[in-house]
């Protein structure tokens, strides 16, 4: 069993690391917000007075924190973590960030004499408490190899992308596809009521036809078809329009920077943004539905 620091205890990194503790791992956790130290406490995690003192001793450090600039910024540098851990630490940041970030954090890492890898995770706080993850990892064979036990301690599908940034991208990727269906779905239930048709129907129909997908299928965005869907209950996420929006622009920068033509990807950055601004950033992310029920084109 390993000595493992954890850096982010928030939504996400409180049950992640709870879950390494039901492992049988040491786990000493650090956030910035005292609250976060708090619930991390109530489940049997360590907590540490900084980030550097969490790293001290350890073998292994996960962080998951909110963005690239947090990420490069808390290992980087003279008074960063990769400086403060001992050599040959393995380093696993499962926070959903741009590529160049997290290709960032693996040359840092690697010049430090450190292992790497970059392990977003889709599946949601539900995933996390549940321990059904499924990690996108980007590394060397060595490190993911490294990795894999402890990543299978926190979730259920482990896949290897390819070299670093390689689970960023895979992650990106996914989420853009998921953006753009769940609008194309949710206009073709807006179209259909105009139209005259239930949602029984063009569910039934499309769900097992052409049309289908997990937008669709799982997570209908109108009421009934689907009982579990965040429809069903007033759009509480599930997954909020900010953290989909927040997927979007990373997958419009990427986009931009490898010269990637994204139009759809473009256009639904755009009516997740307009959504998000109109007050709806807490809102699950299939909720834009009404949004666009409420636009009239005519
Ligand atoms: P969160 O905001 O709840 O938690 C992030 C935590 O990091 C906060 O508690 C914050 O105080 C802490 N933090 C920031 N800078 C720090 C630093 N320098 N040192 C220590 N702690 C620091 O976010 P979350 O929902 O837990 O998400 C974490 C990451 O996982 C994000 O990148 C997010 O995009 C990704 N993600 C989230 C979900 C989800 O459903 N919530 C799903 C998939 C991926």
């Amino acid at each position: 069993m390993a000595s493992i620091a954890f850096i982010g205890l928030g939504n996400m990194g409180v049950p992640m690391a709870a879950n390494l503790v039901k492992a049988g791992h040491t786990v000493t956790g650090f956030d910035l917000v005292p609250a976060a130290l708090e619930a991390a406490k109530a489940r049997g995690i360590a907590v540490a007075d900084s980030a550097k003192a969490a790293v001290a001793g350890a073998e292994v450090v996960v962080t998951m924190l909110p963005s690239g600039k947090h990420v490069v910024g808390a290992t980087t540098g003279a008074d960063g973590l990769f400086a403060a851990a001992k050599p040959g630490t393995l380093f696993i940041d499962s926070s959903t960030i741009d590529v160049a970030s997290a290709r960032a954090f693996h040359e840092a890492a690697k010049a430090a004499g450190h292992e790497s890898v970059d392990a977003p995770v889709s599946g949601g706080v539900g995933g996390a408490e549940g321990a059904t993850l499924t990690f996108m990892v980007g590394g060397t064979d060595g490190a993911f190899a490294h990795a894999r036990p402890y990543l299978e301690a926190m979730g259920k599908k482990i896949v290897h992308c390819g070299g670093a940034g390689a689970g960023q991208a895979a992650k990106i990727c996914n989420n853009m596809i998921l953006g753009i269906s769940m609008i194309a779905v949710s206009e073709a239930f807006v179209l259909g009521e105009k139209l005259g048709l239930s949602h029984e129907a063009l569910y039934e129909v499309a769900s097992t036809s052409s049309g289908q997908c997990w937008s669709l299928n799982t997570y209908c965005p109108v009421p009934g078809p689907v009982p579990t869907s965040p429809a069903n209950r007033g759009y509480q996420p599930g997954f909020a329009a900010a953290l989909m929006l927040k997927d979007l622009r990373l997958s419009q920068e990427a986009a931009g920077t490898a010269g990637a033509a994204t139009a759809l990807g473009a256009a639904a950055t755009a009516l997740y943004t307009a959504f998000a601004e109109a007050g709806n950033e807490g809102k699950d992310f299939s909720g834009i539905v009404e949004w666009i029920r409420e636009r009239d084109d005519t």
